[in-house]
């Protein structure tokens, strides 16, 4: 009945129909008897979600599992919501087109903190209701992990479940124990069933702790709210990168993602430790791929998917000890002399020109470094490593060998930054142009720093929105140049998203609020409101600011302190 409605109702009159179709290459679809269903849910658009590799891992882990079905779910852009709405359609998964409400669990991904609204939004098009409070009896549990885990707070009243870590390690055991739970004791009931999850490592149930507040509106104390509750969730991570499960048939799309190739993690984690980024907070240990282990997936997973090129990913590929080695090994395989091969993030001080001919780039058109700001002084507080000596060596190669673009990316708004500092950036840009022997072109992106939970810079506080407009302009002015394109991240965005990044509880009922007036894909600048946001925060009498703008003494107790590993 609902492939009838869609195919003749829906899917004609939506953009890009065959996100909502499934069926794709390397899709599994699992009998409709399987013991335990698990809807894996991407809170953005199918062409994001698609290219989001932890997803991918999960959904194949789990299909790997025996008796347990995992389907997608992404989210539904606003025509295909009207219709789903209009036409009382509950969200669906891709694999079965079963509504999620069928499903024994619901996983949804926390890539960052500006999907938030579309998570509720997804929760209400599954017809179930959006607190967790209110969801009891037979409706699926309703877990979340990734990286916005890192302070889960502002999501603590939708989410049964937090899975806090790499969720290989977790996820696996969490499904096993629900089984267990569904098929012997059940009757129990959801809170039974909370209460026995949260005794295991990695998984947070915020229904199980109290929070209380001091009298100037600050977290006096989190405690377990019931004996047997760990005071502390410590994150799970996966040891042994190279014995890990990953996926060598992923999913090949219909339409065009994000990301259209194999990306392969040859490491996982950082081992640099700028004090601003959350991913490397998020991670901790530096963990990688080994050469031998590496080349045995890009193989399977080109022969397996027919793409044209890998993707060497990790957050910092320039770092990986055997590079050259690896992609010399790569290029040695026979199966696979038509691939190209890409890398996603190199460091001026591990670069090399050889590495850069030897990944065949035909197109060389661009590569990026972060100096991420324009002063020494400045990078030595935020414990950035780069040298303006490298950078100019590395432009110097790149120029002699043809490449003709370069981009740049920095932050403004960093702890003690001053116009000396932003100065500075004028002068690099300069240098780098002069430096290429005029033969390049510039690509120049700002963002604004955002605090983060957990990190070395938790407690700084946030530039406000307009001087961090004061400090666009005034770089706008410095850069003036035919030879740089300038771009920046909107100030607003960055503001809310420093807001849900350290919330409290107290933050949930403003997402509340903004979805119900209508916000979705934050993220997106096409689809963003601030001022539906400034409505909800006023008419909930929460004050942004007090979460994004103020320095938390050391003494504060911050809403993610029993969560820290
Ligand atoms: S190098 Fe990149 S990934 Fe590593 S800590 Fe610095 S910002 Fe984070």
């Amino acid at each position: 009945m609902l492939h009838k409605i869609l195919a003749k109702e829906v899917l004609p009159l939506v953009s890009k129909p065959a996100q909502y179709v499934g069926n794709e290459w390397n899709s599994t679809h699992k009998s409709q008897s399987v013991a335990l269903r698990v809807a894996l849910a991407y809170p953005d658009l199918y062409e994001v979600g698609m290219s989001h590799l932890g997803f991918s891992i999960l959904y194949h882990l789990l299909n790997n599992l025996d008796g347990v079905a995992a389907e997608r779910v992404y989210a539904p852009e606003a025509d295909m919501e009207k219709f789903l709405r209009e036409k009382a359609i509950p969200l669906f998964s891709l694999e079965s087109h079963l509504p999620l409400r069928k499903f024994d669990i619901i996983g949804f991904t926390l890539p960052y903190e500006l999907v938030l609204t579309n998570i509720l939004n997804m929760i209400d098009l599954s017809r179930l209701p959006l607190l967790c409070r209110e969801r009891e009896g037979d409706i699926p549990l309703i877990i979340a992990g990734g990286i916005g885990t890192l302070n889960p707070e502002p999501m603590a009243d939708f989410i049964d479940v937090f899975i806090m870590g790499d969720g290989e390690e977790t996820l696996p055991k969490l499904v096993r124990y629900y089984q267990k739970w569904k098929i012997e004791d059940k009757k129990s009931g959801k809170e039974c069933l909370l209460k026995g999850l949260a005794k295991n490592e990695g998984i947070y149930v915020p229904s199980l702790y109290k929070v209380n507040y001091s009298c100037n509106g600050t977290v006096d104390k989190i405690t377990p709210a019931d004996e047997g509750i760990p005071s502390r969730v410590k994150r799970q991570a996966v040891l042994d990168l190279d014995r890990a499960f990953f996926p060598t048939s992923l999913i090949v799309p219909y339409l065009d993602i994000v990301h259209e190739r194999v990306t392969l993690e040859i490491m996982r984690g950082c081992p640099r430790m700028c004090h601003f980024c959350q991913a490397r907070a998020f991670y901790q240990l530096c963990r990688r791929r080994d050469m031998d282990t590496l080349t045995e997936i890009a193989v399977a997973s080109i022969k397996n998917t027919g793409y044209d090129e890998i993707s060497l990913s990790s957050l910092s590929s320039g770092d990986y000890p055997y590079l050259e080695e690896l992609v010399g090994n790569l290029r040695k395989r026979q199966e696979l002399r038509n691939v190209s091969i890409s890398l996603s993030s190199l460091h001026v001080d591990s670069f090399s020109i050889r590495l850069i001919e030897e990944l065949g780039k035909k197109k060389k058109t661009g590569i990026t470094f972060a100096p991420e700001t324009g002063s020494e002084r400045l990078r030595r507080i935020i414990n950035k490593k780069f040298a303006e000596e490298d950078l100019f060596r590395a432009v110097r190669l790149l120029a002699e060998s043809g490449w003709r673009g370069l981009k740049l990316y920095f932050m403004i708004g960093l702890p003690t930054e001053n116009d000396e500092d932003l100065k500075g950036i004028g002068a690099l840009a300069r240098e780098v142009l002069r430096v290429s022997g005029g033969k390049m072109r510039l690509r120049i992106s700002l963002s604004s720093f955002v605090p983060k939970a957990q990190t070395p810079f938790e407690r700084k506080e946030m530039a406000g929105i307009d001087e961090l407009r004061e400090k666009q302009r005034f770089l706008q002015g410095l850069l003036r140049n035919r030879r740089i394109k300038l771009n920046w991240h909107d100030t607003e965005a960055a503001f809310l998203e420093a807001v849900l990044a350290r919330g409290d509880r107290r933050t949930g009922k403003v997402i509340l609020e903004a979805w119900k007036k209508g916000c979705r894909f934050d993220g997106w600048s096409e689809h963003f409101k601030f001022h539906l946001w400034e409505e909800a925060f006023s008419g909930c009498g929460v004050d942004p600011s007090f979460y994004a703008r103020r320095v938390r003494p050391q003494e504060e107790t911050l809403p993610w302190n029993h969560l820290r590993s």
